[in-house]
């Protein structure tokens, strides 16, 4: 493709876009295709010549369009979610442009400095620690972002000797049963195995990690020979938005030489307005390792995981290794950081540009205006649930999302739960609205996450409404 055909399917490319953001309301929120459409309706073979690009967007509205849920839409209240924007695309569109590798600093300087000033931006922007400025990274996810924290805890737990050669210590992480599930994965990656990973109760109401629990387990657990290794509280939690009281938890890591890694990808963020700062509570004095998600509610397309540490020598320590083919005068002279150092890959994206449009397009301001008009929302919303008696609110919804379930006064719990998920089912193949659940306390809540960038007050109401209305219609005799 010449530069001349590259502006000319460039510029077709980008009014797609523009034009999909336009109608992005007239298409179903959720994909409506059954499994292998998608995959039937495209050729079994590749091209054997090249066919030019029109075909590909002609198949994109055809074929693919179809089968894609729509993030984006305004309507969109499932999982969390995955903000992308205007200053993001285009960010990301230039990172494609230039092409960078940029694993070392040495193979584009301003790839990695760019990304250590804007990643202090964010710091700055959340009201992080001083002790993180200059020890951030970017990730690709915050499951990433966790494996990386439990390689360098091990790294620190093992007395620095890189690879852990000789360690046979039997290391035990700690996480609540509402933590993220990549905390098991993490430590079936690691070897240290999902038994080693233990389960700290939580309290009832709050859905928060139990400190005085986690103090008896880790107790437990170091008479019977385990050596403590890492706690992972959780900012946010993705079933109901929980936060795990930090400050103990991280007392508990400190009287045990425990690691705490505080996981708030998706609550995280909402620390750019001031009033919300109550989030980094317990971080300066205890925090090991923090993550957040820009790629969930901070307008930053996926992938873009901002990852700090309060002392990077275990992690460097853990993941640097210097083949022959590496050496280079800067890596030597100790003078620059290269980031394949702080992560697992040896390639990274140049994905501090789309971080860096971000901020510059929407400044301080903007993202707090975002922030708080998901709030904003989700507080509306839960207000309309209070006042239906037809329903129960879980109590805590301090950011964008909002739990809830209809009551079924007539039903058992089972069956209720059943007619929840059932009229759930029927709103979402509806196409107006998606939404999914979770379960807490035994039962089935539905979870509705506000934070789309067109989110307005009407999509809110209306969802509501239909909601609303299908549990009427599903209750009546
Ligand atoms: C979404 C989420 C994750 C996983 O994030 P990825 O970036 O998709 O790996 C981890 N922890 C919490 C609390 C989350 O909400």
């Amino acid at each position: 493709m010449t530069p001349d055909e590259f502006r000319r399917h460039g510029h077709q490319v980008i009014d797609w876009i523009a034009a999909y953001q336009e109608k992005i309301e007239s298409y179903p929120v959720r994909s409506q295709v059954a499994p292998g459409e998608v995959l039937d309706a495209l050729p079994q073979s590749p091209p054997e010549t090249g066919e030019g690009f029109e075909g590909v967007l002609a198949d994109l509205d055809r074929v693919l369009m179809p089968g894609i849920t729509h993030w984006q839409h305004p309507s969109f209240f499932a999982y969390f979610p995955a903000n992308a924007s205007g200053p993001a695309i285009l960010g990301d569109l230039l990172s494609s442009g230039l092409g960078v590798q940029g694993m070392l600093w040495a193979t584009s300087p301003a790839c990695t400095e760019l990304e250590t000033r804007v990643v202090d931006w964010l710091a700055q922007l959340l009201g992080l620690p001083e002790a993180f400025r200059g020890n951030g990274v970017i990730q690709d996810s915050a499951s990433s972002a966790s494996l990386v924290a439990v390689v360098a805890a091990l790294h620190r737990a093992g007395g620095g000797k890189p690879g852990r050669d000789g360690i046979e210590a039997r290391y035990t992480i700690y996480t609540s049963s509402h933590t993220h599930s990549s905390l098991e994965k993490t430590a079936r990656i690691c070897g240290i195995g999902a038994a080693a990973v233990r389960v700290v109760d939580v309290d009832p109401q709050t859905l928060a990690m139990d400190p005085a629990r986690l103090e008896t387990m880790i107790a437990q657990d170091r008479a019977a020979g385990a050596v403590p290794l890492l706690v992972c509280a959780t900012v946010g939690t993705t079933s109901t938005t929980a936060v795990d009281p930090v400050p103990e938890i991280g007392a508990v890591c400190r009287r045990n030489s425990a690691w705490l890694h505080v996981d708030a990808a998706y609550a995280g963020v909402a620390a750019v307005c001031p009033e919300l700062r109550w989030l980094n509570d317990g971080l300066a004095q205890y925090a090991d390792s923090y993550v957040t998600n820009p790629h969930k509610w901070m307008l930053t397309n996926f992938d873009c995981t901002a990852l700090w540490v309060a002392d990077r020598a275990p992690l460097v320590g853990a993941l640097s290794v210097l083949p022959e083919y590496l050496r280079n005068q800067a890596t030597a002279s100790g003078e620059v950081i290269d980031y394949r150092d702080w992560q697992i890959p040896l390639g990274r994206r140049f994905r501090a540009l789309k971080l860096w449009s971000v901020i510059r397009w929407y400044g301080a301001q903007g993202l707090r205006e975002h922030i708080r008009s998901g709030i904003g929302l989700a507080q509306q919303l839960a207000g309309w649930i209070e006042a239906d008696a037809a329903f129960h609110l879980h109590p805590h919804h301090p950011l964008g999302l909002v739990c809830f379930r209809p009551l079924w006064p007539q039903l058992p719990d089972a069956e209720a739960d059943a007619a929840t998920l059932r009229i759930m089912q029927r709103l979402n193949d509806s196409g107006e609205l998606y939404l999914t659940h979770t379960k807490a306390g035994g039962r089935v809540l539905l979870r509705m996450a506000i934070g789309a960038p067109g989110t307005e007050q009407r999509h809110v109401r209306g969802a509501w409404d239909r909601i609303a209305a299908a549990v009427r219609t599903e209750a009546a005799p």
